[in-house]
């Protein structure tokens, strides 16, 4: 699927694209607005909008977000692997799955290292940091 359709048209009227909202992960759409210039306006169907700035910050936002929670996760992850196979009282999990877990907390901090390793050389597009949902957006293109 396409991020953006083919061909906008100048209208009241959006277009769906293959992009979803950054704040409720609802499907977007985009209009062409024109008024000192054009401009594009998306919009998700519960009312979060914005400019191409602003949704190009967000996704920005948003993917580094998913990125730092993904590592954390492989840590925690990692972690309570590894003391559940060495501090805690055999419930017998370990003796079952010993092999299994210990293969299981290398890829798991392995894949924290490639994670961090990502974040650390990721350069985002250089965009106005995002804040907030801007709500109803008034024609006319970019926000200030
Ligand atoms: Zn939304």
């Amino acid at each position: 699927m396409r991020a953006l359709p083919k061909d906008l048209q100048l209208g009241p009227r959006g277009e769906l694209t293959g992009l979803i909202c950054p704040d409720c992960a609802g499907s977007l759409s985009v209009t062409v607005l024109f008024g000192s210039s054009v401009s594009l306006l998306y919009a998700c169907r519960i009312g979060h909008s914005y400019s191409t700035t602003e949704l190009l910050a967000a996704k920005e936002q948003r993917l580094e977000e998913r990125l730092w929670a993904a590592l954390y996760s492989f840590e925690e992850l990692a972690t309570l692997l590894q003391e559940m196979d060495g501090e805690q009282p055999e419930d017998g999990f370990v003796e079952r799955h010993g092999e299994d877990l210990r293969i299981r907390v290398r890829s798991a901090g392995e894949n924290a290292r490639r994670i961090r390793e990502i974040l650390e050389t990721d350069r985002p597009l250089p965009v106005a940091p995002w804040t907030a949902p801007v709500g109803d957006h008034p024609p006319g293109g970019d926000a200030p």
